[in-house]
């Protein structure tokens, strides 16, 4: 390709918007462009990544027995009914009506169509196993599209569905899907780690995430030090002493401090002068119909998911379960959100096993603008009960094993799930097994974000003057650069070479714009494209020509007679490795 020919906009500024390095420079690269909140379009350098994303994809997903079929974008409402997820999914669904006030969505995943597909044409066990896959555009009106590609409205997802007789069979196609996954995302040379997570809405079943390790990650996870363990902090279990302990500090006297307009833990430690581990949180859920109290310590995250099991093993209705809104907090508490403390709250109160040891903390005082000092449990608060509550962090002793929990920031890139007969028992997806007995389909999906994984590989491949693609991903593999373009030798071995490359298969780009050696370079290391061959005037007089990988400082002189042979070993070698 002739970059005089290709239509490839950089920018020089970084657009005002952006804040994390892959959303900056594929703008400023000229990979995408936004047209909406959260919608983009892929410029053809994104496109030509992207394609090479699916492709390797693809690949792993067929070499691992699935099989590629393309489903509808548009769905109809009828089948998240029967599902029961036309209630449930919340305004993430985008929704809309045909001409004749019919209902449908656009799909953000795909169980309800594929189970559909299946049920209808699928009767015996003798058809299992099945897994098929699809690479498609998917839409979630997500609350916080933010970080370019990374959290988009409209995004490329790979999604597969497995189905089985029995559990014992899912399990197999989970675990091949397990080392397919490892195989794409080795392929991408990701530093990753596969965690275990939240399952959701389904009890007791198998979940890990595919978490490519990078500070703007949007998800927090810990992974032991001593053994395998590694997990989403959603999910992630510690070990706990469970301490009765009190300190043997003397119960102060409760008092109530004013405190103007200071709703977070971060601006009341600073404005008392205290530290937030001295404060306990109080966070208000809504179970069933039921209001309950949760208390962790100023510096700890509660964990919904252990609070959720927690409620449910006490019998509490947690069909529905939800953080209370501003309006109910209000109401609970008599102050505005910020001020919830558990003094004289009438609800259940359950507590974190961090804080039973604390004396003398600190709490909102359900009044607003103050806050309660020295306060203390049995004499100011009850507790229906402590339990570990909260969210592991760096530092924790790990569930498994004890050892030391180290915490990372995470991009989740992929997600696999054990479905079991969630929607096949809804739908009623029934097959016949060996038996003879009509059973329901065990069902797993998987998915990856095809264009975050764009923004997940620059987030990981860059510096400051641009990014730095893997080999497996580039736009190009190389680009051949003649600095000289009035002079006829530097142009037309520039053109011998390009041929040569192209000849042998290889994606080069040929820099044929009428520009100085310094915008060359430029754009050479904002597009991030791995191998550049610059021919210059003083060089070619000595038969030599500049060679320089986009990773490396320095570049080589390389004779004339051997650089088309040099080039193509080096991508050669760069293919054994991915
Ligand atoms: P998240 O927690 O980031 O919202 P999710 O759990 O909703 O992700 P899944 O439903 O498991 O995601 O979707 C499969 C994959 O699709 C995710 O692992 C992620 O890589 C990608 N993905 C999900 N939502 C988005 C989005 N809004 N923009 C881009 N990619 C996304
Ligand atoms: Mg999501």
């Amino acid at each position: 390709m002739r970059y005089s020919k290709m239509f490839m906009p950089t920018r020089r500024e970084d657009p005002a918007d952006a804040e994390i390095a892959s959303h900056k420079l594929l703008i400023k690269a000229g990979f995408i462009r936004q047209v909406a909140r959260g919608i983009y379009t892929l410029l053809p350098l994104g496109q030509r990544s992207v394609r090479r994303i699916e492709r390797i994809v693809r690949e792993e997903m067929d070499k691992a027995g699935a099989q590629e079929l393309l489903m509808p974008a548009i769905q109809p409402a009828e089948l998240w009914k029967e599902s029961n997820r036309w209630n449930e999914y919340g305004p993430e669904l985008m929704r809309f009506q045909d001409r004749k006030q019919s209902d449908f969505c656009l799909g953000p995943t795909h169980e309800e169509v594929i189970t559909d597909i299946l049920r209808n044409d699928v009767t015996s066990y003798k058809q299992l196993p099945i897994n098929l896959y699809q690479i498609q555009s998917k839409f979630r009106d997500e609350i916080r599209p933010r970080f370019g590609l990374m959290r988009g409205r409209e995004f490329i997802m790979k999604d597969a569905y497995s189905f089985d007789v029995d559990i014992e069979g899912a399990n197999k196609s989970y675990d091949i899907m397990y080392k397919a996954y490892e195989a794409i995302f080795d392929r991408f040379g990701f530093e990753y780690r596969a965690v275990e997570a939240d399952s959701g809405n389904i009890g007791g079943s198998r979940s890990h995430e595919f978490q490519v390790l990078a500070e703007t990650g949007e998800d927090e996870i810990v992974s032991c030090q001593s053994c395998d363990y590694a997990a989403n902090v959603e999910k992630a279990e510690i070990q706990i002493a469970k301490s009765e302990i009190k300190n043997e500090v003397e119960a102060g006297t409760l008092e109530e401090v004013y405190t103007p307009k200071m709703k977070t833990i971060a601006e009341v430690s600073t404005f008392l002068e205290r530290k937030p581990e001295d404060f306990v949180k109080t966070l208000i859920y809504l179970a069933g119909e039921q209001f309950i109290a949760v208390l962790v310590r100023g510096d700890h995250n509660a964990n919904e998911l252990k609070l959720k099991n927690l409620l449910k093993s006490d019998g509490m209705d947690t069909t529905e379960f939800r953080m209370a809104n501003d309006v109910e907090v209000g109401k609970m508490t008599k102050a505005p959100v910020g001020f919830a403390g558990p003094v004289g709250l009438k609800m259940p109160i359950y507590a974190d096993l961090s804080v039973a040891p604390m004396a003398n903390f600190i709490v909102g005082a359900n009044k607003k603008d103050t806050h309660f000092l020295n306060v203390n449990f049995e004499r100011d608060v009850e507790i229906s009960e402590f339990a570990d509550l909260r969210e592991a962090k760096g530092g924790d002793a790990c569930g498994k094993c004890g050892g030391v929990l180290e915490s990372f920031r995470g991009i989740e890139v992929g997600h696999i799930f054990y479905l079991g007969t969630k929607y096949s028992a809804a739908m009623k997806a029934r097959v016949q097994n060996k038996e003879g007995e009509s059973c329901p389909l065990e069902m797993g999906c998987y998915g990856i974000g095809i264009t975050r994984i764009l923004a997940a590989v620059v987030e990981q491949n860059h510096d400051e003057k641009g990014i730095m693609w893997p080999m497996a991903i580039a736009p190009f593999q190389v680009m051949i650069q003649p600095l000289q373009m009035k002079n006829e030798d530097v142009v037309s071995t520039a053109e011998t070479i390009y041929k040569a490359l192209k000849d042998a298969g290889i994606d080069a780009l040929l820099d044929d714009r009428n520009q100085g050696a310094g915008t060359k370079f430029k754009d050479f290391e904002l597009i991030g494209i791995p191998l550049r061959v610059t021919i210059g005037a003083r060089g070619l007089a000595e038969g030599k020509i500049e060679y320089k990988k986009r990773t490396d400082e320095a570049f080589e002189m390389i004779p004339l007679d051997g650089i088309v042979e040099h080039v193509i070993c080096d991508i050669k070698s760069f293919k054994l490795n991915t």
